[in-house]
This record gives C-alpha cells, sequence and structure tokens, in this order.
C-alpha cells in the first residue's frame, strides 16, 4: 500500500527530542518534516506565525514563619514580576475557590490544588489574592526523577483578569508546607515576556476531480518542557507524512491539505494562526482529519467526531469495514480540530490511547525508553487515517455533510471561552 509504519518509526525516532513552542528544537523539527515532505515530491513550505513566550530569570519561595526554610519552585511564564525585593505576604492553603476560601484570600500568597483553570484564576484574582501558588506531580515524588513543572499564564487568563504573581512547586513541597503550617512567606519572581515565532509546515496535494473541495490533514508536532512527545504527537506527525507519501502517488479527486501544526501544546496555537491565515478559502473546506497520540502497544482507539450523529455512523462502518476495533463518538477533542471546528469544518479525529499503567503524557516519561510505544502499534492508526482518508478524498459526494451539531459547536464555544460553563 505504498505505506510503512517502520519507515514512520524510524522518522519518530529521529525527532525525539524536546520541542517546546518557539524554541529551536521546535524550529529544527519543522525544517526535517519540510525537507521529508518535500522529499517527496509534492509543494510544501514552512509557515510562520507569531506566539506568546516568557522566560523565567529568577523565582523563589522561602516560608519565614513559624519556621525558615526555601523551597525549589518555578514561575509562570508570563506571570507579573515582583521586582528585585520580591513580596512578603501571609500565605493561605485555599483547598478549592468556594466563597468561604474566597473570603479569606485577600493581600494573601494563596496555594490552590491542582492547575489554574481560568474560573479559578478569576475568582481568585477578583477576591484580591497577593500572588498564586500551584503545585503539580505527586508526594511520593523524588527530585531525581520527576520535573518541576514550567507553566504558563496563558493570554486566556491574563487578557480578561489581568496578570498575577505566580509561582508552581512540588506535590511534596507544597504537602510539607502545609503540614508545617506555614504562616509567612517571602517570594521573588523575575522574567519577561515577549513574542516569540513558531510555524506551521504545510504541503498540498492538488485534487484530480474536485479540486476545488479541500479536506485537510493535521498534526501537532510540538511537545510540553521535558517531555520527547513520542507519543503526543510525533507519532501523530510521522502518520500524516505516510499518507503524504501515499497520496502523492495515488491522486486524490479532492484536494488534501496537509499542516503539521506548531505551539498545539501551548494553546492551539498553530491551528489557530492556520486558521486565520487562510480564512478565505475555509468554505471551500469539506473536512479536517486530525491525528493527535498513536502507538501506544497497550491502548485502544477512539475517533471522537465534531460532526453530525450520521457523520459519526459513516466513521463507525469504515472501521467496520477494514476490521479495526474504534470508539467513534460524537464530541469534542482538546487538539487542533477545534479552530476548524469553531469556522463551521467539520473534524474526525483519529486517536490511540495508552491505557492505564501504559499511558505516558505531557512528562518525562514521555520517551522512547518507558517502552510504552511501537511500531506496529503506529501501524493500527496508520491503516485507519489511511482508509479514512482515502474513502472520503475520493467519494463522489463528500459521505461527511458540512454540518456541526448544536451540542458540539456549544462545547467547542465553551472550550475557546467565548461561551460560560455554569460552573467548573
Ligand atoms: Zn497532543
Amino acid at each position: 500500500m505504498n505505506v510503512s509504519a517502520h519507515r514512520a518509526f524510524s522518522l519518530l525516532k529521529e525527532l525525539a527530542y524536546e520541542r517546546v513552542s518557539c524554541s529551536a528544537e521546535e524550529r529544527s523539527a519543522a525544517q526535517r518534516l519540510l525537507q521529508e515532505a518535500l522529499s517527496i515530491g509534492v509543494s510544501a513550505q514552512i509557515e510562520e506565525f507569531k506566539a506568546p513566550c516568557g522566560h523565567v530569570d529568577h523565582a523563589r519561595l522561602v516560608v519565614t514563619a513559624p519556621y525558615e526554610k526555601e523551597y525549589t519552585v518555578t514561575g509562570y511564564e508570563r506571570a507579573l514580576p515582583t521586582g528585585e525585593d520580591g513580596l512578603d505576604g501571609e500565605f493561605y492553603y485555599a483547598e478549592d475557590v468556594l466563597p468561604a476560601h474566597l473570603a479569606r484570600v485577600k493581600d494573601k500568597i494563596v496555594m490552590i490544588n491542582g492547575p489554574l483553570r481560568r474560573k479559578t484564576y478569576e475568582k481568585l484574582r477578583k477576591a484580591g489574592a497577593k500572588a498564586i501558588l500551584t503545585f503539580s506531580g505527586e508526594t511520593i515524588d523524588h527530585e531525581s526523577n520527576s520535573d518541576l513543572l514550567i507553566r504558563k499564564l496563558r493570554e486566556t487568563l491574563t487578557e480578561p483578569f489581568g496578570s498575577a504573581v505566580a509561582l508552581n512547586m512540588r506535590a511534596a513541597d507544597a504537602a510539607e508546607i502545609v503540614r508545617r503550617g506555614a504562616k509567612q512567606m517571602h517570594i521573588e519572581l523575575e522574567g519577561e515576556s515577549y513574542e516569540g515565532t513558531s510555524q506551521n509546515v504545510c504541503a498540498v496535494i492538488e485534487g484530480t476531480t474536485y479540486p476545488e473541495e479541500i479536506i485537510s490533514l493535521g498534526a501537532h508536532y510540538d511537545s510540553v518542557y521535558f517531555s520527547t512527545g513520542v507519543y503526543d504527537n510525533m507519532s501523530g506527525s510521522v502518520i500524516l507524512m505516510e499518507l503524504l507519501r501515499y497520496f502523492a502517488k495515488h491522486r486524490p479527486a479532492r484536494t488534501l491539505k496537509f499542516n503539521w501544526y506548531g505551539s498545539e501544546e501551548q494553546g492551539l496555537l498553530g491551528s489557530k494562526a492556520w486558521v486565520a491565515a487562510h480564512a478565505d478559502e475555509l468554505n471551500q473546506h469539506v473536512l479536517m482529519i486530525n491525528v493527535d497520540v498513536a502507538a501506544a502497544t497497550l491502548g485502544h482507539n477512539v475517533a471522537p467526531v465534531l460532526a453530525t450523529d450520521a457523520a459519526v455512523s459513516y466513521v463507525d462502518a469504515v472501521m467496520r469495514e477494514i476490521g479495526i476495533p474504534c470508539k467513534t463518538k460524537l464530541d469534542i477533542y482538546s487538539s487542533d480540530c477545534i479552530p476548524f471546528a469553531e469556522k463551521g469544518v467539520p473534524a474526525v479525529n483519529f486517536c490511540r490511547f495508552g491505557a492505564p499503567g501504559a499511558d505516558f503524557i505531557h512528562d518525562r516519561n514521555d520517551n522512547l525508553k518507558s517502552g510504552y510505544i511501537d511500531e506496529n502499534a503506529l501501524d493500527i492508526t496508520l491503516r485507519q487515517a489511511l482508509a479514512f482518508t482515502d474513502r472520503v478524498a475520493n467519494a463522489v459526494l463528500c459521505p461527511i455533510e458540512r454540518k456541526i451539531d448544536k451540542k458540539i459547536v456549544d462545547k467547542v464555544d465553551e472550550y475557546l471561552f467565548k461561551k460560560e460553563k455554569d460552573e467548573e
């Protein structure tokens, strides 16, 4: 069939390094993907876009009373700096952001459970918290085998609610601070916010019969800090490359646009930028096909469809036809399908999720040494995506209507904070 999971996996191995938004490594991975696409003999190029970036020069937290101890922290990128002198304040552990908690956060350095979500941020800001502390990892982690996450204050938080001082620490340290009854602390944060450059890699195969009808295929190739992102999502990226190879030889009736998106992990920045830059052609887009996470040895196949029940039945029927078990469902998926669905372009995602105990994502364990991904498993998603793309790209009429259920439209709007959810 001219596709090879083995070849795909070799490319994955080559690109198994950290590829964070706007970094030199992300750039070099983009160039490697471009080079591969060009070697296939199709038209391809890099499309750059601007992305909000930040770096932290200095972050410090010291408990000053009733005991004295310094803890290792990371500063949130793009957070408010404290200035050289830092700031001192009373510590308060807000297990939640219920009114009873919020009544006590004013002018305090507030530690919360879990990541900083928009609703939580809004409530803490409005209640007058002086600074925000979060923690990551698990209380049983050891410094030698876990990383202290570097987080960012995204514009979805700071644009509506302003910037705040924010630090992240280890769960084990957070537990110690609470256990030992910390009352007063001193924190320092210095850093810089700037506009960085990220990029999408884009290739096109013109349709032979219905060139004006476009199906786009997407996979993000960036990773988070500390992660080599082989599962999330170099696996999807190399699957896309095999599809490009196949359709370059077997020209499709419809036009296929292949996009490897950068900066997905920072809030779908690559696909948002692509959709914005190609706004005038979006009415020609009949479908978006996205591959995000694959190759898990122990795992299962899921296809979230952002369209209609009829589309779900169609995807399911194709999977039954090729005999690959796949849980197909009408739902959104936190990936590059979202900006397309927002513009009315239906989307189908192919994912192979790792089973419990064999699923490492967004941390240092998403790497080849963890032994949880392999090329035979990658071949499953490759065959799904190929069979499905082949059917829809060559059908006389596109089997999926350009329609998205109200339920999905609402979920997309909530995801993009265009519509408020009642309560978290
Ligand atoms: Zn992903």
